[in-house]
């Protein structure tokens, strides 16, 4: 049996604690290397294989090719493995084997709930989540899924936003956002969030970018109702408060 854990977005304490156990009870836990490290304190005797970036189908065939074996796998994904993780791939590659081989998944808290909850409380109204990352989805997708979050004046969670390889996507996001954002939109950055080096900064849509942003950030542009005040990026449901 496979299980896709979703460790979180760093802090131990932030695994659930059905995740913890199907870690514990584990044979053999497979993952990204930077996530291994993150839950090597909680590992005692399984197995470890860990491999680098761009590996994930390689990890997944992996976890797969042990499972039939008989090892119980715990195959770790740091946030949520169903959002931008290996959850989805894994299934993928158990249908087309002929989807023998049971999986279980375990939720995490994703990097956007975990940065909400540090920035206060910016996710309160409906929103969307967008990666930057061309790798797997061409660009004119991503330019038009911005566009539609603007057009929806959604609150726009943004993943992946700058690499060495891209760095005027979130330039880019920027302006397409002011198409239909105002330039005053409130804006949280948070920089490893719920990790030792944790960095939060509260701007707006038109200075987001300059300020540090690398693939360590979540961004969270709020919609026209978010704002920032004592320290807090707030989005008001709408409750009668009289
Ligand atoms: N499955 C992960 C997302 C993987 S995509 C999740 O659910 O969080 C990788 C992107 O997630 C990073 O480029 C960054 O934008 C964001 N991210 C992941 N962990 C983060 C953290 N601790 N702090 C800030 N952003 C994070």
């Amino acid at each position: 049996m496979i299980h896709v854990v979703s460790t979180g977005p760093g802090d131990l304490n932030c695994l659930s604690y059905e995740a913890v156990k199907a870690i514990e009870e584990a044979t053999v836990v497979v993952g990204y290397k930077k996530y291994i490290e993150l839950i090597r304190p909680m590992l005692k005797d399984q197995k470890v294989h860990f491999n680098g970036m761009k590996k994930e189908v390689e990890r997944c065939r992996k976890a797969l090719q042990l499972a039939k074996e008989g090892e119980r796998v715990a195959l770790v994904s740091g946030g949520d493995a169903g959002i931008y993780g290996m959850a989805g791939i894994m299934h993928e590659l158990v249908l087309e084997d002929g989807d023998e081989v049971a999986i279980q998944s375990y939720p995490g808290i994703t990097a956007a709930m975990a940065a909400a909850s540090e920035l206060g409380a910016p996710i309160v109204h409906d929103s969307v989540y967008i990666s930057l990352s061309d790798l797997l989805t061409d660009i004119e997708v991503i330019k038009k899924r911005i566009h539609a979050a603007g057009i929806g004046d959604f609150i726009t969670c943004i993943y992946n936003p700058k690499s060495k390889g891209r760095p005027y996507y979130i330039e880019m996001a920027k302006e397409i956002l002011m198409e239909y954002k105002s330039p005053e939109t409130a804006v949280g950055l948070v920089r490893n969030a719920r990790r030792d080096n944790q960095e939060i900064i509260l701007t707006d849509l038109k200075s987001m970018c300059d300020h540090t942003i690398d693939m360590s950030t979540v961004i969270i542009v709020g919609n026209k109702d978010t704002f920032i005040k004592k320290g807090k990026m707030i989005t008001p449901r709408g409750y009668d408060k009289s």
